[in-house]
């Protein structure tokens, strides 16, 4: 018999990360060599930690490390089957109805993570008769939870009530959802919540409001924008991650009971996705002990922000985000490569995250930077811009 010689089926492999290294858009994970920290040991070089969404600088506190220790004896390393299945431990319940108090609302469900948190719920509320009303620079997990659901989806202008209200006016579908980031991923920015959840009262549609950002940072004890402004009874549905300020690995959908009790039922990234292991969720509590202890983390986490920002010229942030605009993708990683030069750890941010054009330097900042940290930032960045 003749052996078949094919040309390779995955040619297209490499010729596709020439495309992307061609256009400085090549991603590559570098090797960290210590904890998360203020300072991060990265291929072997201590650098100031600019770039984690550890917010609240927890990853790295004993009383949370030590709870998922305690745990993992307890409860053992992994969970073995998914929740429906083999049930859960009585940390999962109570990291439950903690978040939901939290959250001020009836109950809360965990996922495994945000992404799957969003892709889940988005999909079990909606199909091919529904319309999703979709903020322009939303989450790509919503995005790819709104695709999942078969729903026809809007896109309206970034922050733009206004466009919203067109839309919404425009639309016959049988179930609408609205879905927006609170505080925006990669402009820090805040979504007009309080037009939004009047809107959807006007015109009856879902309100599900993406809180991954603002838990722990934004509003008293960094309950988040939506308790923050009020809201909690006009936003149906809030997500929220355990994997930034909480300082662990996980997402949840806090809302109704009834709400809660549907998607136990139908979001199928909740039931055939093994659940969080308990450690996790451990770390988790843990860390929302804390910041309801001490609330002054969320404080210290925004004066850092504002810090940070007033010393570059940057407008006053809303969160823990600073992103600093540069434009062209090349542009933005030769920044954040002089900046590694000058010990400092700030990611260029290049599409397909954000548009063509509008790349840049996200600097995030975390309750434990010192003042002398940020400007040890502010000084790095103004020579290397000066430079430029
Ligand atoms: C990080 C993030 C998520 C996803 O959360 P993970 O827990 O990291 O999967 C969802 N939405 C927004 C806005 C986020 O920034």
């Amino acid at each position: 018999m003749k052996l078949r010689v094919n040309s390779d089926p995955l040619a297209f492999a490499s010729d596709e990360l020439s495309i992307l290294e061609a256009n400085s858009l090549r991603r590559k994970i570098h090797s960290v060599g210590s904890a998360p920290g203020t300072q991060i040991v990265v291929d072997g070089k201590s650098l100031l930690h600019f770039a984690s969404n550890n917010y609240l600088g927890l990853a790295t506190d004993p009383r949370v490390i030590e709870a998922s220790i305690e745990a993992s004896r307890k409860w053992g390393t992994g969970a073995g089957s998914a929740r429906l299945i083999t049930g859960s431990t009585a940390l999962h319940d109570e990291l439950e109805s903690r978040l939901a108090a939290f959250k001020q609302q009836e109950g809360a469900l965990l996922f495994s993570s945000g992404y799957l948190a969003n892709l889940g719920t988005i999909a079990a509320l909606t199909d091919e008769n529904d319309e999703i009303f979709s903020d322009q620079l939303n989450h790509a997990s919503i995005v790819d939870g709104s695709r999942l659901s078969k729903a026809s989806v809007r896109i309206y202008r970034h922050a733009d009530a206004d466009h919203l209200s067109e839309l919404l006016a425009a639309s016959c579908a049988r179930r609408k959802l609205v879905v927006t980031d609170s505080v925006f991923s990669m402009d820090g920015d805040v979504a007009p919540l309080d037009q939004i959840a009047s809107l959807c009262d006007e015109l009856g549609a879902i309100l599900m409001v993406d809180e991954a950002h603002a838990t722990g940072v934004v509003g008293p004890r960094g309950c988040g924008l939506v308790a923050s402004l009020g809201l909690e009874h006009r936003v149906h549905i809030v997500m929220g991650t355990l994997s930034k300020s909480l300082a662990s690995s996980g997402g949840f959908i806090a809302g109704s009971s009834t709400l809660i009790e549907l998607l136990r039922n139908k979001a199928r990234s909740f039931i055939f996705d093994t659940a969080m292991p308990a450690p996790v969720a451990a770390a988790a509590l843990c860390s929302l002990s804390i910041l309801e202890r001490e609330p002054e983390l969320a404080e210290r986490t925004r004066a850092n922000a504002t810090r940070l920002a007033s010393g570059i010229d940057s407008a006053a942030p809303s969160a823990a985000i600073v992103p600093i605009l540069v434009g062209e993708a090349d542009r933005a990683q030769r920044l954040s490569r002089s900046l590694h030069d000058e010990g400092i750890m700030v990611p260029a941010i290049r599409p397909p995250s954000v548009p063509h054009g509008a790349s840049r330097l996200r600097a995030t900042v975390m309750a434990t930077h010192s003042a002398e940290h940020i400007d040890s930032f502010i000084d790095a960045f103004n020579r290397v811009f000066v430079k430029e």
